[in-house]
């Protein structure tokens, strides 16, 4: 048996885990062995919790000067970009995703630590009028206090950040589990908040699957809040189970998420970000735009060089230069897109490209051609589930308001596009989409000042901007009599 090494951060150390139960991580391009890890048992797990709320309550940190712990981001984020190509090599192992991918993940991992750096001492809190002069009445945001979270594999590190900046900024401590097929930068990350001086017991790691490890970050009772990003299967058990202990909790789920063009696009660039919206990262990306919601006057031209396109897409290893776009996760998950490709063929989509295992390493590595399904209806199966692979469904609309109904035909609303050249339409569509973030003639730019989350299914709750701090947050209010005086609504009696 490997011997159990020391991967856990719990309690401002590195440990091994106490049931010695290990794994090893591979390259899913090609099955190449990055490393071993420990895997956590359910002892591990509540060292961890009961760490963080001890330090919370020790309060170093919490009770550190909002300003001071923004100047803490900055560093982290300034650390960040040295290490920049430790970072993304690290992540572009674990993932299969290419390197220049995993290195512009690092990039927007360093601005959400500067953004919640800059705004961490923005809130100066509220006086509220009581109508009394010898009232003092504030709203103060407060630390929740010890926060779960569960992140994916498909932007390991990226989802991870997007919880513990506002996290640390607000004041709390907390336990993070990544997904367990890529832990590597999130080691690397605790690395740089340890080595930066950040107080012990306040960031805490656990690694291993989401059963023994991850559950009960939503159901311990000195966890405060649960904050998950994953599949829509997952989430909802995290919720039921939260719900039990009344625990704060938000949910980035899924998507399935329209991307509408209009005749009047333009052509080129709406082409070109159809493949960017669908196949980018190998369509691993939750808000990708793999409905592709057309007008029936320019489908067919458009869907042919769709596929003309698509074909040219070079599949690859993360540092092989020529390649555009990477593997699968792992072979369950090419198995699972292959099942979900051919249950849409079955219901009347016709295959126009792909549908097969691709890439230069196949049997080593889990690669799937980039895939497009022509003529589907809204009630085929690839149209309303999310395939998380490098499929695009194709639908055609007549009428404006057939292209919101479709686009909006979905459980899920987390993001989507409108392509227009009309402002009109443009400024008409995006307001009567059902999802949490729109692009209009783009697609996949975000930014850390701008909330992200989604509408119905693909959960609650906002990441990013100052809603994504405020998450992190109570509000208290506190009422100051500076006059005590009798009430008199129970008199003295005698
Ligand atoms: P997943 O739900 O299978 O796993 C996510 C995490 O939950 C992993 O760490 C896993 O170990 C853990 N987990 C599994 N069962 C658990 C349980 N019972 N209790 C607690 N934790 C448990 O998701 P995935 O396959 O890793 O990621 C892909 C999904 O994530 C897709 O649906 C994608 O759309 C979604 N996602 C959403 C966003 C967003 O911002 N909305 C971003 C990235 C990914």
């Amino acid at each position: 048996m490997t011997e159990s090494p020391a991967t856990l951060f719990i309690d401002g150390a590195w440990v091994p885990s106490s049931t010695g139960e290990t794994r090893t991580i591979t390259c899913p391009a090609d099955g190449s062995e990055v490393g071993v890890v420990s895997e956590a048992g359910a002892e591990d797990v509540e060292r961890a919790i009961l760490a963080a709320r001890a330090a919370f309550e020790r309060g170093e940190w919490s009770g550190t000067p909002a300003a001071q712990r923004g100047d803490f981001l900055l560093r982290v984020a300034d650390r960040l970009a040295e290490r920049k190509d430790e970072f993304a090599r690290a992540e572009a192992q674990d993932t299969g995703k290419r390197l220049v991918e995993a290195e512009g993940d690092m990039d927007d991992i360093a601005s959400c630590f500067r953004y919640f750096g800059k705004i961490a001492d923005q809130d100066p809190g509220r006086l509220v009028d009581a109508g009394d002069a010898a009232v003092i009445s504030r709203v103060v945001r407060e630390p929740v206090g010890v926060c779960g979270m569960i992140t994916p594999w498909n932007f390991p590190l990226l989802q991870a950040a997007w919880k513990i900046a506002p996290a640390l900024a607000a004041g709390n401590a907390f336990v993070l589990k990544p997904a367990e097929l890529t832990p590597h930068t999130t080691m690397l990350m605790m690395e740089v908040l340890d080595e930066l001086g950040l107080p012990k017991g306040v960031a805490n790691l656990v690694l291993g699957d989401g059963g023994t490890v991850g559950a009960p970050l939503s159901s311990h009772p000195e966890i405060d809040l649960v904050s998950f990003t994953g599949g829509l299967v997952t989430g909802r058990k995290i919720a039921e189970s939260a719900a039990k202990g009344i625990k704060k909790v938000a949910l980035e789920l899924g998507g399935k998420n329209p991307n509408v063009v209009f005749a009047d696009a333009d052509y080129e660039a709406a082409l070109d970000n159809a493949l960017n919206a669908g196949f980018l990262d190998s369509g691993l990306v939750c808000s990708a735009g793999t409905r592709l919601i057309i007008h029936e006057s320019i489908a067919e031209r458009f869907v042919d060089d769709l596929v003309a396109r698509a074909e040219g897409i070079v599949m690859g290893g993360p540092f092989d230069e020529s390649a555009e776009t990477g593997p699968l996760i792992s072979k369950a998950h090419r198995e699972k897109v292959t099942d979900y490709v051919k249950r849409g063929v079955e219901a009347g989509a016709r295959l126009r490209t792909g549908g097969h295992w691709g890439g230069p390493e196949h049997e080593k590595g889990f690669f799937y051609a980039p895939t497009v399904l022509d003529r589907c209806t809204r009630d085929n199966p690839a149209v309303i589930e999310e395939g998380f692979g490098p499929v695009i469904t194709v639908e055609t609309f007549s009428t404006e308001q057939e292209a919101i109904e479709i686009a909006n035909h979905t459980e899920y609303g987390l993001a989507g596009a409108v392509w227009t050249s009309d402002a009109g339409t443009a400024n008409r569509v995006s307001r009567a989409l059902r999802h949490g973030t729109i692009w209009i003639n783009d697609y996949h730019p975000y930014l850390p000042q701008a909330e992200w989350g989604g509408f119905k299914m693909s959960g609650f709750g906002r990441e990013l901007g100052p809603t994504g701090l405020e998450e992190y947050t109570e509000a208290k209010h506190i009422y100051q009599n500076t006059e005590p005086a009798v009430s008199g609504w129970f008199p003295r009696k005698g």
